[in-house]
């Protein structure tokens, strides 16, 4: 096996260009980029007040209270974790319940634990208007209840996005991007099989 180090692009059908320096080429490649934390549109990452999980690993002290946004397993981790640490929790779900998707009894369990905790969670509860000052000021909605709150930092566990992105060049005539997906030409497409994404 042999490990290049570098930025890959598709640059054609069967070729692989890194850093723009050197091409290489294969019958089959397997695309595994991986993705990135998401975003909300109305509520992007600072990396210092509104962070992803991947900042909270890098923060020098702990903040006094914090607002996850998102109960799915990542969100609840670090929940858990800055709870531990000494930070006071809330945590916002935009759902019924807590991991949605998974067992309702298992989720409203886990809920209950948390709170137990001192974790607050507010589900099928919507945040909007954030005010980025020295504490991040949000609106929250929750069927007719609405109120305010202050939170020294804002983790965004909203899921992941491709990386796809910049993952190929327009120059290549079999396949392009388009946002963050690959794009195959119809007209190729028996050649293109031979790009396998991997599963996410
Ligand atoms: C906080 C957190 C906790 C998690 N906990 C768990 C858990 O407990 N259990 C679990 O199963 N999963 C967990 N996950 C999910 C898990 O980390 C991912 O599902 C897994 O890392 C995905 O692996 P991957 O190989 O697809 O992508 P990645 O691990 O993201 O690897 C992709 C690699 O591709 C490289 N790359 C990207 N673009 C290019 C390019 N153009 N050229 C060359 N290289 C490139 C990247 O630098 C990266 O090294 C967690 C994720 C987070 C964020």
């Amino acid at each position: 096996m042999q490990l290049f180090k570098g930025k890959a692009q598709i640059v054609a059908a069967n070729t692989i260009g890194i850093d723009g320096q050197k091409e290489i080429t294969a019958s089959h490649i397997v695309i595994a980029t991986g993705s990135l934390p998401a975003e909300l549109p109305f509520l992007k990452r600072d990396g210092q007040k509104v962070v992803s999980s991947d900042e909270l690993l890098k923060l020098e002290s702990i903040p006094e209270n914090m607002l996850v946004v998102g109960a799915g397993a990542v969100g609840l981790e670090w929940a858990l974790i800055y709870n531990y640490l000494g930070s006071k929790v809330t945590v916002v779900e935009i759902m019924e319940t807590i991991i949605p998707g998974t067992d309702q009894e298992i989720a409203h369990i886990l809920k209950n634990e948390l709170i137990k905790q001192n974790i607050t969670i507010h589900t099928a509860t919507a945040i909007r208007n954030p005010r980025i000052g020295e504490k991040v000021g949000l609106d929250f909605k929750q069927e007719d209840k609405e109120w305010h709150e202050d939170f020294s930092k804002v983790l965004l566990a909203v899921a992941a996005s491709l990386t796809a992105r910049d993952c190929s060049r327009k120059a290549s005539n079999s396949v392009s991007m388009q946002r963050d997906s690959f794009r195959f030409q119809k007209t190729c497409r028996p050649r293109c099989l031979r790009f396998l994404p991997a599963a996410t």
